[in-house]
């Protein structure tokens, strides 16, 4: 089972990525932990990476795939994976579907977990934590007892810059315009299944959980 799963930022994607890797026993393999585990292993590839990371500059296309090359070459990829976070680019998707090729492998399904924009905006907006303990809380989702204020403690609570609405907008925008060639990219090639990620997160599961089913049957 060959998977890529995709989402805006809010949509759930972790968390239906843990429930995927749970049931089905691929390994969850996302651009952060490969880049992490190449350098810790200090491959060729992870030390290029690291020397454009501590430089402030993004990682070239060429190292990226290398290092999912790699990846995707090891035993634990034989029966599947879940691919989150690569790739980014339609480059980068061709780039995978050589390496797939050259794996004698294909692609079974990429995973777009869909939220309309407005929701990811309140689910990404709501947060709040306290500054004192870290204890999370989300206006509609989880929300303190008493407005502003810590259960646990009574300290105001504080909005992180990245959960401030002018930051989050902009992150939307962004993750947007890169997603949306991609989707496309996919759709023309078959592989693009719609998820409703409106729906509570068991019932996201459900739908996955099907689609996944389908394919084995
Ligand atoms: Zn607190």
């Amino acid at each position: 089972m060959n998977l890529i799963l995709m989402g805006l930022p809010g949509a759930g994607k972790g968390t239906q990525a843990d429930k995927i890797v749970d049931k089905y026993g691929v390994p969850h393999i996302s651009t952060g932990d490969m880049f992490r585990a190449a350098i810790k292993n200090g491959t060729d590839l992870g030390l290029r990476a690291k020397a454009f990371m501590d430089e402030g500059a993004l990682v070239p296309d060429e190292v990226t795939i290398g290092i999912v090359r790699e990846r995707l070459s090891k035993d634990d990829c034989k029966e599947g994976f879940l691919l989150d976070g690569f790739p980014r680019t339609v480059a980068q998707a061709s780039a995978l579907e050589e390496i797939l090729q050259e794996l004698d492998r294909q692609l079974d399904h990429v995973l777009y977990i869909k939220v309309p924009r407005e929701d990811l905006f309140k689910r990404l907006t709501g947060r709040w934590i306290c500054p004192e303990c870290g204890t999370a809380y989300h206006e509609v989702f989880n929300p303190p007892q008493e407005q502003g204020k810590c259960d646990k403690d009574g300290s105001e609570l504080i909005q992180r810059d990245d959960d401030k609405p002018e930051t989050v907008d902009k992150r939307l925008e962004v993750n947007l315009e890169q997603t949306k060639p991609l989707v496309d990219f996919y759709e023309e090639k078959g592989y693009l299944r719609n998820v409703d990620g409106q729906q509570d997160i068991d019932k996201v599961f459900e739908d996955v959980d099907a689609l996944l089913k389908g394919s084995n049957a």
